[in-house]
């Protein structure tokens, strides 16, 4: 039982493992000459593999992928993932926000224990071996440093990620051929991303890279607490990508959306009228703004940036409107960040082209997995979750396959 499974991301490398353990052997091909690069990115902030939130609420974040992802998710659920780190000497804890990690923080720890199992399981490795599609004769074709090379192995994995940070490997080839092949695909789109603001000169050159801490952020019905960073032609940061999914849809229908700012989330409206209702004396609004609500220069600067076309400017605003607007402050997003810098991709092989063993109904004996599928969660750990998840649940259905 000969595999090849291309793509040494964490998807391909969970394929592998299943499959060694089934007793395939198994070669992972990647074009990079190192693996799982993403992943080592990933756990640079923190590796938050998964989340602690329960089962459903959990299964909801992946939005209409939903009904899709439940059986490998629930076939290997966030309990699951975390036993197996632990298994590899990584053991996890849940952060503040209920988020997952390993006590390492990092992925490399992880990363190295995980390729000495895969070693001792037999798993062998072609590195810098591009895949390029099948030839003539229906045999995978490889491009490496010496040319091409083609193998027919009885089952194929193909896990090639989404295509944001493509320097780290995933760079989308793969949808055109597995497009000329007639399998659906969705476009792909970013996700958990930033957006492009206009910004004034000013506000640009005095605040990018500033981050709005403690913040809501909204959209239609959804509000979000935490963080948002000013960059040089927009927004981006852990709210921001929460709310991209609904954002980006918005942007690219309409070719703008309004972001909303609270600056203030946690103070009511009588509470901000009665601070702001303080005699100002000849304090800055900036000064009194900061003494009476804790309000950041990049915070009295956002309210500053949005009234800049307006006649009512916040120092002439009586308090009742001024407490209204900080905790409303609109921002237009004029475009969405590029996909190379979004942290995932939206869009993907669509899931009625697999099976409910993840091979694909017009490629018998190739199964897809990871981030390559039309899924897409906010950040939180459901990204890696879905991608072991659906790498186990692949090479479960080729071994499955290989078996029949
Ligand atoms: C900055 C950043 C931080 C992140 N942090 C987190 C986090 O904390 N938690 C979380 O859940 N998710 C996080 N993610 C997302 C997560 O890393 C990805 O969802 C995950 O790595 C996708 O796994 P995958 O196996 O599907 O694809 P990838 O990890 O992208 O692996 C695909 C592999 O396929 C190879 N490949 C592509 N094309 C070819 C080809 N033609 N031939 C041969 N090989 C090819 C690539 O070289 C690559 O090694 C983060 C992402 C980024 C960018």
């Amino acid at each position: 039982m000969d595999v090849a499974v291309i793509g040494a991301g964490p998807a391909g490398l969970m394929a592998a493992e299943i499959l060694a353990k089934g007793g395939a052997q198994v070669t992972v091909y990647d074009r990079m000459p190192s693996v799982g690069r993403k992943f080592l990115l990933a756990g640079r902030g923190g590796l938050n593999l998964t989340h602690s939130e329960p089962l459903d609420q959990f299964l909801a974040r992946y939005r209409e992928a939903t009904r899709y992802l439940r059986p490998a998710i629930e076939a290997f659920p966030p309990d699951a993932l975390r036993a197996w780190s632990d298994s590899l000497g990584q053991p996890t804890f849940v952060g503040s926000s209920g988020r997952v990690f390993p006590h390492a923080f990092k992925a490399s720890p992880l990363l190295r224990a995980w390729l000495r199992r895969l070693d001792q399981l037999g798993v062998e490795f072609a590195l810098r071996h591009r895949w390029t599609g099948w030839n003539a004769k229906g045999d995978l074709q490889f491009e490496t440093s010496n040319g091409s090379t083609s193998l027919k192995p009885d089952a194929t994995i193909v896990a090639l990620g989404g295509a944001s940070w493509p320097r780290l490997g995933a760079d989308g080839g793969w949808t055109d051929i597995l497009g000329a092949k007639g399998v659906g695909i969705a476009p792909l789109r970013p996700a958990n991303s930033g957006f492009r603001v206009t910004w004034s000169d000013l506000f640009r050159d005095r605040f990018q890279g500033e981050p709005l801490k403690s913040v809501a952020l909204s959209f239609g019905d959804s509000v979000v607490r935490g963080e948002a960073t000013i960059t040089r032609d927009g927004i981006e940061g852990g709210a921001v990508y929460a709310l991209s999914a609904p954002l980006r849809d918005a942007v690219l229908a309409s070719g703008e959306a309004v972001l909303r700012v609270a600056l203030r989330p946690d103070l009511v409206h009588a509470d901000l009228v009665t601070r702001l209702s303080a005699p100002r004396k000849k304090q800055s609004l900036s000064t009194f703004l900061r003494k009476q609500l804790g309000l950041s220069s990049v915070g009295v600067g956002l309210l500053q940036e949005a009234t800049i076309a307006s006649d009512l400017l916040p120092s002439t605003m009586s308090p009742d409107q001024l407490a209204t607007f900080i905790n409303d402050v609109p921002v237009k997003l004029t475009g969405v960040a590029p996909l190379e810098r979004a942290i995932s991709t939206a869009g993907g092989i669509s899931f009625a082209e697999i099976d409910t063993h993840y091979m694909l109904r017009k490629l018998p004996g190739v199964f897809v997995a990871g981030e390559m599928l039309d899924w897409e969660a906010p950040t939180g750990g459901y990204l890696l979750q879905a991608c072991f998840a659906t790498g186990a649940a692949a090479g479960r259905g080729a071994l499955d396959y290989l078996k029949r």
